[in-house]
């Protein structure tokens, strides 16, 4: 083919606007990807704060949404969860309950037909806008996006409009819809995999958790040098206050008592319901007598603890027993708990309301290295 013709054919591609086609193709196709990257990073995370995390991220490189709200009901609890980020900064700030309720009702009259989102006008033209007061209006919603997974909507997001650059163009609104649908599933199952490793009665991590962040402490310790302890508590004379005030007083002792234990040690410290009244905490970074000193907070903690039944006072206390996990040979969760069982037993023995810590004898050192085969 000759120059010319080349020239030509390039001139009939331009005039007949494929030219113009093709780029707004490999735009879509740039779009596209940028969408399924993001989706399959998005789909790694099991904790919920990081996938908000991430979502701020991605959207601080396309767009800027003055209010960005999500309203979450987890499965089995009438709480409401609320993450509200103004400019996409985190803030503490809960919308109250009659908002969710309000439009979760609005998605309830469409039912099969669920849009993957709505404007917010469209919304209020359909509910009309007594549900909506200035406090909400206030956060100029704009977009309403239904979270939905297994069972229907579980949760709502609401968008406002953008801080700069006008309404949002089709490719951010397929963004927002394609990024929202995958969120919802990926937040339900955050959802689910937290209720999996907690206790329903307490809100406190499962046994079989605990065991899992006692292994990694153990590990943790033997690699890196860093001593954590182990706590175990009992309730004392529980039968006694069952059979006095009945379970149900006693299921509210087992919740506030849950509630002051979380209070009383730090964030990063794993509390967990070990079974009945006995509960057990991992608590990290320390040495025997800091852990002895935790260990007598969190029990003065609980001789504080004020219930009442009708006009009476409740009060209860705890015996704790507590050992070091520290980088011994043969070091194993069996052991340990054994350990701190024995500080607790020795505890209840000696009188209870108290907390003994469980020292390592030269005998203990033997034991182990026997069970871990280093010694005849
Ligand atoms: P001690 O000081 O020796 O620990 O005496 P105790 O009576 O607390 O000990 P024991 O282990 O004999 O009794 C534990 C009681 O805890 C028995 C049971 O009724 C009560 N309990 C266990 N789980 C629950 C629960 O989920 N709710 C309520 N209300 N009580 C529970
Ligand atoms: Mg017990
Ligand atoms: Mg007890």
């Amino acid at each position: 083919m000759s120059e010319l013709n080349i020239l030509e054919q390039y001139k009939n591609l331009q005039r007949s606007g494929t030219l113009d086609e093709l780029e707004a193709l490999k735009k879509t196709n740039k779009d596209l990807e940028r969408i399924i990257s993001d989706i399959s990073k998005l789909i790694q995370f099991t904790d919920i704060d990081k996938m908000f995390d991430f979502m701020i991220s991605k959207f601080l490189d396309y767009f800027i949404p003055e209010y960005l709200t999500f309203l979450i009901k987890p499965p089995r609890t009438s709480s409401l969860r609320g993450y509200c980020f103004h400019q996409l900064k985190f803030i503490d700030e809960k919308l109250p309950h009659k908002y969710y309720d309000a439009l979760k009702s609005f998605f309830e009259i469409e039912q099969t037909n669920i849009k993957p989102f709505y404007f917010f006008d469209e919304v209020k033209e359909k509910i009309g806008d007594k549900k909506f007061d200035n406090d909400f209006l206030s956060k100029k919603p704009y977009l309403i996006i239904p979270l939905t997974g297994i069972g229907g909507v579980y949760g709502i997001a609401i968008l406002s409009k953008k801080i700069i650059g006008g309404d949002y163009t089709k490719e951010e609104l397929q963004y927002v819809e394609r990024m929202f649908s995958v969120l919802a599933v990926t937040i339900q199952n955050g959802l689910h995999y937290e209720t999996s490793i907690r206790d329903p009665k307490t809100g406190l991590f499962t046994y079989d958790y605990f065991l899992t962040r006692l292994k990694e402490n153990i590990l943790y310790a033997s690699r890196y040098k860093h001593f954590s302890g182990l706590i175990m508590l009992d309730i004392d004379h529980f039968k006694k206050f069952n059979d006095t005030y009945g379970h149900l007083a006693g299921d509210r002792v087992l919740e506030t008592l849950a509630e002051t234990l979380v209070e009383t040690v730090r964030g990063s410290d794993c509390v967990a319901r070990f079974g009945g009244e006995e509960f057990s905490i991992l608590i990290q970074e320390c040495n025997p007598e800091t852990l002895f000193i935790t260990a007598e907070r969190i029990r003065k903690a609980v001789e504080k603890i004020e219930l009442y039944e009708g006009d009476e006072k409740l009060s209860i206390t705890i015996s704790c027993g507590a050992c070091m996990i520290t980088d011994m040979i043969g070091l194993s969760p069996k052991y340990l708990i054994k350990k701190a069982d024995q500080a607790l037993y020795y505890s209840k023995q000696n009188g209870r309301n108290q907390s003994n810590v469980f020292s390592m004898g030269l005998l203990d050192k033997i034991c182990m290295l026997k069970e871990a085969n280093k010694l005849p």
